[in-house]
C-alpha cells in the first residue's frame, strides 16, 4: 500500500493539466487578483498523519466554506430552532440565487447558499456587536484548526462589502418577510468578514477534523458538536456543499464536501480524514475546477468513501 503521501501526490500530478482551466471569481474585486495557477492540497488524518502538496501552507480565502463554520456555531447556539429558520433541502440553484425565496416565503433551502447564510449571520449577530460576532466567529475556526495566527484578510473583506449589492438584495428581500432582524449593514458586515476568512488548505483539513471523528476533534479532544450535529453538518455537506453541481460532485468524489469561490474546497472521510483542496480557477458552477479533479483522483485512488 503506497503511503498517504505517495497517493497524494500522484493524485495532484495526474491532474496538472487541469490546473489552468476555468476562472478565477472577479465579482468580488480582491479576489480576482489572485494567481489564478495556485494548487495545494492537504490531507491530515484522525490520528495526526499530515500530507502536502503543492501550495498546501499558503492562505487563501475560504469564502463560503466558512459557512460550515457558521452552522457548527448556529447549531450550539441555538439547536433545532435554527432550522425553523432555514431548511435543510439542495437547492438546485446558484448560491446567489434569489428565485426560490419568493415561492417559499424568505425561508432559505438550505445553510449553505447565500440567503440561508445571511439567515444564520442574522441569528449569531443577536445580543451581540458585529465586531464580538465577527471575533466569535474568528475564534471557532483558530479553535478548531488548533492555530491562532489564522486572521481576517481585510482587503477581501471590504472588496466584497463594498460590492455585496446581490447579497443586501437577499436579505432585503428575506427581511421583507421578516426573516432578517438584525440591521441590514450589520448583517453583511458579519457575513463578508466571515468569508474574508484566509487559511491554508493544511489550516482547512485541520479544522474540519472534527466532522470525521463525531464532533469531537480527534487530536485535542475538544468536544465541537455533538454526534447527532456532526452528522447533520456532514449530510448538509453531502447534499448542498457544491451549489447547484452538489448532485456532480458526489458523483465524481463522493464525500461530504463544501466549497467555496475563493477556489478551497474541503471534504470529510468520516472516521479517517479531512482533505482541503486549493485551485483558484473556478468551473461554471462556481466550484474549483482542478480541486474537484484532484479530490476524485484521490478517492479513486484510497477508495474513501462514505459506506
Ligand atoms: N462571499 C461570497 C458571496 O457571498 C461567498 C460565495 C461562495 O464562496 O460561494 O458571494
Amino acid at each position: 500500500m503506497p503511503s498517504l503521501q505517495a497517493q497524494l501526490n500522484l493524485a495532484c500530478q495526474s491532474i496538472q493539466h487541469a490546473i489552468g482551466v476555468g476562472k478565477v471569481a472577479d465579482y468580488i474585486p480582491a479576489l480576482a487578483r489572485v494567481p489564478a495557477d495556485k494548487f495545494g492540497a492537504a490531507i491530515v488524518t484522525v490520528s495526526g498523519e499530515k500530507a502536502f502538496f503543492g501550495d498546501a501552507r499558503e492562505p487563501f480565502s475560504i469564502q463560503s466554506i466558512s459557512k460550515v463554520f457558521a452552522i457548527t456555531a448556529a447549531l450550539n447556539r441555538f439547536e433545532q430552532q435554527i432550522w425553523e429558520r432555514v431548511g435543510h433541502e439542495p437547492s438546485g440553484n446558484a448560491f446567489n440565487s434569489i428565485v426560490q425565496l419568493e415561492k417559499e416565503h424568505g425561508i432559505p433551502r438550505n445553510p449553505f447558499i447565500n440567503a440561508r447564510a445571511l439567515v444564520v449571520t442574522d441569528a449569531l449577530l443577536e445580543g451581540q456587536t458585529t465586531t464580538d460576532c465577527s471575533n466569535q466567529m474568528l475564534e471557532l475556526v483558530q479553535l478548531l484548526a488548533d492555530d491562532d495566527t489564522i486572521a481576517v484578510d481585510n482587503e477581501v473583506a471590504q472588496s466584497e462589502r463594498d460590492t455585496s449589492h446581490r447579497n443586501a438584495g437577499l436579505a432585503h428581500f428575506m427581511r421583507s418577510f421578516g426573516r432578517i432582524e438584525n440591521s441590514i449593514s450589520d448583517v453583511l458586515d458579519v457575513y463578508c468578514r466571515q468569508c474574508a476568512i484566509a487559511m491554508s488548505c493544511e489550516q482547512l483539513a485541520r479544522s474540519t477534523l472534527y466532522l470525521a471523528n463525531n464532533g469531537t476533534d480527534p487530536i485535542t479532544e475538544t468536544h465541537i458538536v455533538n454526534e447527532e450535529r456532526g452528522r447533520r453538518i456532514n449530510a448538509m455537506m453531502m447534499l448542498c456543499g457544491h451549489y447547484d453541481a452538489s448532485g456532480d460532485f458526489a458523483h465524481r468524489v463522493g464525500l461530504p464536501g463544501k466549497s467555496g469561490v475563493g477556489g478551497g474546497i474541503v471534504v470529510v472521510v468520516p472516521d479517517v480524514a479531512a482533505v482541503a483542496v486549493w485551485a483558484p480557477r473556478l468551473n461554471a458552477n462556481g466550484n474549483s475546477h482542478a480541486g474537484t479533479a484532484a479530490l476524485e483522483a484521490l478517492v479513486r485512488a484510497t477508495k474513501w468513501n462514505v459506506l
